[in-house]
This record gives structure tokens, C-alpha cells and sequence, in this order.
């Protein structure tokens, strides 16, 4: 049986739903069984046989069928299919995939997502102390908190997003660090009403429907190939061919094919993005929350890649985006067998320090993952968590553990005993960092020069307090540790005496913090760095590993270049998954061509990561044939929202019946004269120097309130659904009579329902002209 990755043939799918078996009678699997097989031989690479879809199909639906009615089956896998299990009405199988992925881990589900999680600087910092020619590695910040479940967004096409990129720079000082896993509490929740509040001044949707068409033709595969010219476009999923890859495997040399795979997540800017040509919204997924299977923008960017430990050669396997991340140890599964696949021989598995990270691992693998070659030959890879995000969890450990440790120490010496160090620093040897406010200073903060300070310190007895000591202990021996994971080349002829450096660590931590979790995980990680060195020197003697390329700072490197100075926003998970394959792309051409380097980031450092500003598409009215959703549950609307919708009904009305229509009838019977308008809110209408809304009479107004409280809920559960703007405008016509009804106009019922469907239109591209708040008076 040939091995199609699930999230792939998931992924395809949906677009053949008559091969779902939803319905009794003849399926056409010649024709369509023929059409898909096609599809996924030509993203994998592999050949794969209408027999293969059928048998692989048979048997997701057989899994599915059982995970609803046994006990206790584990889902993993089965996560792409949720919406599958959905369709075939496998309740039973949704509510166990939820609960189960509930009981994967303890922490509640956090239900704020109005602001972008905030990343920490990636500003780079030199590197003078002790750290040889290593790279600094760059940081953006640890991985959120958040309950996975898969992304199950599945088309791939390409999208228009309609919004302009705003780079607005953030006043913050570039130093601050913020914790990113903290979504900033709001009213504001998924959908996009009130989002945007920069993109105020753009214009409206009547601007380049021309360039829009031009650029929808230009629609390519999401699987990379290297022979197409063109540039990648959006695409929801990355999905690595795995024919192109081997052929860039093939072209290596045996040092490079010696890999870890690593994974690490990267925020998008939760927006996302309507494609009018389309009728439908990229950048959101289903949710599993317990009972509901619901819809929502994508938080995270899940991106696995592989590097090599003996050469500079690194590489972008694959990319998931997600909703919630909840540690998919399935996708690791996957990866490491794409990696197997195309030729790639994996000694380690490397990732950070997250809840979720720590979760899937333990769960699958306690550690290790015993595997099976494409030979059939049995080999181990091991687990390690990434160390520059373990001495940040120490450091951290020690600024909570503020009892027992001084987290501050080494600031407070150097500054009360600045003169002290003129000896130092005239060799060189200042601390550059004192207080690591991010990873690239956490590494820098860890040279020698640090504890050496300290170390003089006491001597002096400057210090001398047992809580001092023991952050000295403490600060001496993650020095060390960082010495050989950071600074280390590792070699048959210094390897005896760096293992008796990691040693010591070992024992400092084992005594010293004997049932920390941190400290165990920590030494768990040394024993299994210090396994996969002796297994590297034996093999290949001779060879000098670089320690630094058994972590996964290269994506953070890349995720920092994403959005380099953009703290509170990042980009959309489209713009992400283009640059993904941008740098996949390239990747592929470069080491597929026999090229070298010897510097890690070359590739990443020297790609352009400008982003075309999407063109607008034009407003146009949606069918009248749009198949209604039945499972609305009104009644959702907040406060926000309402004065929102207040506001956009008068725009609506302005934009759509006095400008584009220009009809009178219409205008009169839906608004009141501006001495009529009485309500408190209409002020804000009023007042609005960039905007000539229209007052919308009572009733009118209630209408849109009740269209959007409908529009809110479909929303909910909808989102990444097929023509969603014509269903939308279905199911809001089909239930308030106000919209079927035509007024005075001869032509009052197709206005009105057009009407709506501008209204619905706005709110799914989410352009936002609320006023912007005052920010700098003097501009005034
Ligand atoms: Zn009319």
C-alpha cells in the first residue's frame, strides 16, 4: 500500500464529494476515483492507483466508523477528517475526536483571540564573549498556549486577499519582551467586525477588478516544483512533493543527508482573507470545541523542517496552519516519514519547551520514535528539546522562583561594581547582556564572562548570601551546558572531555534540582544529545559536528524575518504560506543545483520577503441560488458588535443605494431625514468626518441587525465553507421577509437583497472605516 500523508488526501477530498458515499448508488470511481489518484501522484511524487484511493478511502471511513462506536480508540491520524466524519453524520465519532483531544492535555481552552500575540524583539545582538564563529540564534518568542485540532482547511486554490498590508509600526520599545501566549482579552472575537481598525483610509471595494482578474489567472499548484518559473501563490496547506525532493536528496552528500527534523510554530495575524471571485475565506479552519464543531481564523503556522548536523544544508519540509495547537504528534509521525521517503537519514526529533511540544511527545514517543527504514532496516530517533529555549526556561524558572534565586544578580554586580570590570572589558570580555530579554541575549547572556564576574564577585565578597551562591551554581553550570549545545564542536578528540563538561551539568542538576521537571527534561536532553554525538563520532570520525544545528533556531530566524519589526502584527496565514513556499522554492533550487554554502542562513537571510499588495475585487451581486444553512442559533450579538452593524447599515445603504445604484425610490423608503435621527448612536454617524452614511429608518436598521446576528452565527460554524457569501445571503433571505420585500421600487427586492449582499460582502473582506483612534494630537 502506498503511503498518501492524510492531510493531503483530506485535503483532496473535499473537492470530489461525490466519492464521499454519502448518498446510496453507483460512485464513478473511473471517472472521479481516476481524477483524484491523478491529484495526489502528482503532489507526492509517488504513483498512486485508483485502487490506492479506494482502499485508502475505504479504510479512513472503516477508522472513523469505529472511533464512533468503540471505546477508548486513539484518534491519531484521524484529525484531517473531522470534517469527513462530520458530513457522513458520525457524531459520535466528532464528539470522541473533541473529547479525546480534550484528555490530551489539562489546560482550558482560551477563548480570547482579538490581538495578535505579541512577539519579542528579533533584533540581533552581537555576539563578542566566547561564542567562536557560532550563530546567534534569533528569537520570536515561545509557542502559545492552545488547543489543537487540526486545520481542515482544504482548498488549493489561490485567493485574492483584499486588504493592504498595513505597516504600521508599533510604538513599543524594541526591547519589551511580552509574553506571546497571552491573547490580549477583547470583546472583539473571530469574525471580522471590528478588526482593522488601520486600514480605515483605504478605499473602497471599486479599485483594480481588473488587476484582480489578472492576477486569479495566475493560479498554481501548492506543492512546490522547481520547473515552474513563477512564483508560488497563497495556498492554505504546504505539501511537500516528494518526487522533487528526493531529486534534491539525490544531489546531496552523505554529511548532508545526516538530519534532525525540528518544528516550531509561527503566529499569523488572525485575519482572513476573502476572495470575492471565489466566494469564499482562506485562512481559517475548524475548531473542535468539546461538543461544537466550529470555524476560525488561523492562529499558527505549524512548519516542520529538516537540517543537517554535520553540513550547513537545512531544508522546509512542510507547513500546517492552525486554529489551536495542541502538540500533533501525527504531524511528526508524517514528517518523519517524508523525511525517510525522500532519502533523508533522521537521527533526532527538535522542538521547544510548549505544554503542547511536550504533550505529543511524551504521548507517541516517550522519547524516542523507533522507526522503520524504506529498506526495512530499524533505526531510533531520539527527542531533545531545543537548548536555547531550555536556558530560557531556567532563566525564567528563576525570575518565578524569586525565594531561592536572584534573577537580577548579575545586573546588580556588574552595576555596583562597574569599575571592577575596566580589566575586563579592556580585554574584551564585558558581559554584553546582564538581562536577556530575549534569545538571541539568552545566549549571549550565557558566556563565560558571566559566571567569571560572579566568580570575582565572591571572591570579593561582594556576594556571599546562600540565595546569591546558588544563583551563581545555578548560572555556572547552564553556562556550561550552553558551552557545548551552543559554542561546542563536537570531535573524536575533544568529545571525552566536553562529555565530562555535560557531566558535571548532569550532576549539578540531578542533586541540586532533583524532581524539577525542567532540570529532568534538561538531562534527559544531555543523555540524548551525548547518544546521538557518540553514535555521529563512531560513524563518522573524524568530523567536527557545529552543537547549535541540533535546535530549531533556523525557523526562528525565518519566522523573525517573516515580520521583522512588527511586533503586535504579523501577517496572515496566506502571505505566511507564500513565503513558506518562497523559501521552499528556493531551497529546492539551490541545493538541487549542487550549490554550497557553509553559512546556515544563507537562504533564509538572502530571500526577498516583500509582499505584493493584493488588488481589491469589485462588488459583485451574489446568486440567487445559494444553498441555505439551517443550524442558525441567533442571539450572539454584543454591544460592540451592535453599534458596529449601526454603523454599517447607514454606510451599506450609502455606498451601495445612493452611489452605485442611485436609486431614489430605494433610499427614501429605507432612510430618514437627518433631523429624524434621534438615536444617540447616529452621532457617531454624524460625527464621522471620512464617511456621508445614511440613516437608516428603525426598521431597516433591525432588519440588518437580525441579518447580521444570522450572519455571526453561520460564521461560527461555516467559515471555511465553499460559496459562503451566496449561502450567507440565502439563509439571511430565507428568513427575514424585509429582504424578499421590494417597497416602492419596481426593482425594490432584487435592490434590497443586493443590498445585503454588499453588506455581506464588506464584512467578509473586513475592511473597517471606524474612525482611527487620536494617536498623535500634534497631527491635528
Ligand atoms: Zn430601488
Amino acid at each position: 500500500m502506498v503511503f498518501i500523508p492524510d492531510a493531503l488526501f483530506s485535503e483532496q477530498l473535499q473537492s470530489y464529494p461525490e466519492l464521499w458515499g454519502l448518498e446510496k448508488g453507483y460512485i464513478c470511481w473511473k471517472v472521479l476515483g481516476r481524477k483524484l489518484a491523478d491529484v495526489l501522484t502528482k503532489k507526492t511524487g509517488t504513483l498512486i492507483t485508483v485502487e490506492d484511493v479506494r482502499i485508502k478511502l475505504k479504510k479512513v471511513k472503516r477508522s472513523l466508523k469505529r472511533l464512533g462506536n468503540s471505546e477508548g480508540t486513539r484518534y491519531t491520524g484521524m484529525c484531517a477528517y473531522v470534517w469527513y466524519a462530520h458530513k457522513l453524520g458520525l457524531t459520535n465519532a466528532v464528539d470522541k475526536m473533541t473529547s479525546q483531544m480534550f484528555a490530551y492535555g489539562e489546560l482550558p481552552v482560551e477563548v480570547d483571540c482579538g490581538e495578535v500575540p505579541v512577539k519579542v524583539d528579533c533584533g540581533e545582538v552581537p555576539v563578542k564573549v566566547d561564542c567562536g564563529e557560532v550563530p546567534v540564534e534569533v528569537d520570536c518568542g515561545e509557542i502559545p498556549v492552545e488547543v489543537d485540532c487540526g486545520d481542515i482547511q482544504m482548498d488549493t486554490k489561490t485567493e485574492k486577499p483584499t486588504e493592504k498590508q498595513t505597516e504600521k509600526q508599533t510604538e513599543d520599545s524594541p526591547f519589551t519582551i511580552e509574553s506571546p501566549d497571552r491573547y490580549i482579552s477583547s470583546d472583539d472575537y473571530s469574525y471580522n467586525v471590528n478588526r482593522h481598525i488601520n486600514n480605515i483610509y483605504d478605499e473602497g471595494p471599486t479599485t483594480s477588478a481588473g488587476a484582480a482578474r489578472v492576477k486569479k489567472d495566475r493560479r498554481l499548484e501548492p506543492t512546490v516544483n522547481p520547473e515552474e518559473g513563477q512564483e508560488i501563490e497563497e495556498v492554505d496547506r504546504v505539501v511537500p512533493n516528494i518526487k522533487a525532493l528526493r531529486d534534491v536528496v539525490s544531489k546531496l552528500t552523505a554529511h548532508d543527508k545526516i538530519v534532525q527534523l525540528h518544528f516550531a510554530e509561527v503566529y499569523t495575524d488572525q485575519k482572513s482573507i476573502y476572495s470575492r471571485s471565489e466566494d469564499r475565506l482562506y485562512g481559517c479552519g475548524y475548531i473542535l470545541n468539546q461538543k461544537l464543531t466550529e470555524t476560525e481564523e488561523y492562529r499558527t503556522v505549524l512548519v516542520f523542517g529538516v537540517r543537517s548536523m554535520l553540513t550547513a544544508f537545512n531544508m522546509l519540509l512542510s507547513a500546517y496552519p492552525l486554529t489551536r495547537y495542541r502538540g500533533n504528534a501525527d504531524l511528526i509521525e508524517e514528517n518523519l516519514t517524508i523525511a525517510e521517503k525522500i532519502g533523508l537519514d533522521v537521527k533526532a526529533v527538535v522542538c521547544d519547551k510548549s505544554f503542547q511540544n511536550r504533550k505529543a511527545v511524551n504521548n507517541s514517543a516517550s522519547g524516542e520514535y523507533n522507526r522503520q527504514s524504506v529498506d526495512g532496516s530499524k533505526y531510533t530517533v531520539v527527542h531533545m528539546y531545543d537548548y536555547i529555549h531550555i536556558l530560557d526556561a531556567f532563566r525564567k524558572k528563576m525570575v518565578a522562583l524569586n525565594r531561592q534565586y536572584d534573577a537580577a544578580l548579575v545586573t546588580k554586580v556588574s552595576e555596583r561594581n562597574a569599575p571592577i570590570w575596566g580589566h575586563w572589558r579592556r580585554r574584551g570580555a564585558s558581559l554584553l547582556v546582564t538581562s536577556p530579554r530575549n534569545l538571541t541575549e539568552t545566549v549571549q547572556f550565557f558566556t563565560p564572562a558571566m559566571p567569571a564576574m560572579l566568580k570575582i564577585a565572591i571572591k570579593r565578597e561582594i556576594i556571599g548570601s546562600a540565595k546569591e551562591i546558588r544563583t551563581y551554581e545555578l548560572l555556572a553550570a547552564l553556562t556550561k551546558f550552553n558551552s557545548i549545545f551552543h559554542s561546542g564542536k563536537i570531535s573524536s578528540t575533544k568529545w571525552q572531555a566536553q562529555k565530562a563538561v555535560l557531566a558535571e551539568v548532569t550532576k549539578y542538576l540531578n542533586t541540586t534540582l532533583e524532581a524539577d521537571l525542567l532540570a529532568g527534561e534538561t538531562v534527559q536532553t544531555i543523555h540524548r544529545f551525548m547518544k546521538l554525538m557518540d553514535g555521529l563520532l563512531e560513524a563518522y570520525p573524524g568530523i567536527t559536528i557545529q552543537a547549535y544545528r541540533v535546535s530549531q533556531d533556523l525557523l526562528e530566524r525565518f519566522f523573525c524575518k517573516i515580520e521583522p519589526s512588527q511586533r503586535k502584527r504579523t501577517r496572515s496565514s496566506t502571505q505566511i504560506m507564500k513565503l513558506i513556499n518562497r523559501l521552499i522554492k528556493l531551497q529546492i533550487e539551490f541545493w538541487g543545483s549542487g550549490h554550497f554554502t557553509t553559512d546556515d542562513y544563507d537562504l533564509i537571510e538572502m530571500m526577498d520577503y516583500t509582499m505584493e499588495d493584493q488588488a481589491d475585487e469589485e462588488f459583485l451581486p451574489f446568486g440567487l441560488d445559494g444553498v441555505v444553512f439551517d443550524d442558525v442559533v441567533t442571539g450572539q450579538v454584543t454591544q460592540n458588535e451592535e453599534d458596529y452593524i449601526w454603523l454599517l447599515t447607514g454606510y451599506g445603504i450609502a455606498q451601495y443605494i445612493r452611489e452605485q445604484l442611485r436609486c431614489q425610490v430605494c433610499l427614501e423608503d429605507l432612510t430618514q431625514r437627518n433631523e429624524d435621527a434621534n438615536d444617540p448612536r447616529d452621532d457617531v454617524i454624524v460625527a464621522h468626518q471620512y464617511l456621508k452614511p445614511e440613516f437608516a429608518k428603525p426598521e431597516v436598521y433591525d432588519a440588518f441587525y437580525d441579518a447580521c446576528d444570522i450572519y455571526k452565527s453561520v460564521m461560527l460554524k461555516h467559515m471555511v465553507e465553499k460559496k459562503i457569501g451566496k449561502r450567507l445571503q440565502a439563509t439571511i433571505v430565507a428568513r427575514l421577509a424585509f429582504f424578499r420585500e421590494a417597497g416602492s421600487c419596481p426593482k425594490g427586492r432584487s435592490h434590497r437583497t443586493n443590498l445585503l449582499g454588499f453588506i455581506i460582502n464588506l464584512l467578509l473582506i473586513g475592511k473597517n472605516w471606524v474612525q482611527e483612534d487620536v494617536t498623535n494630537v500634534s497631527s491635528f
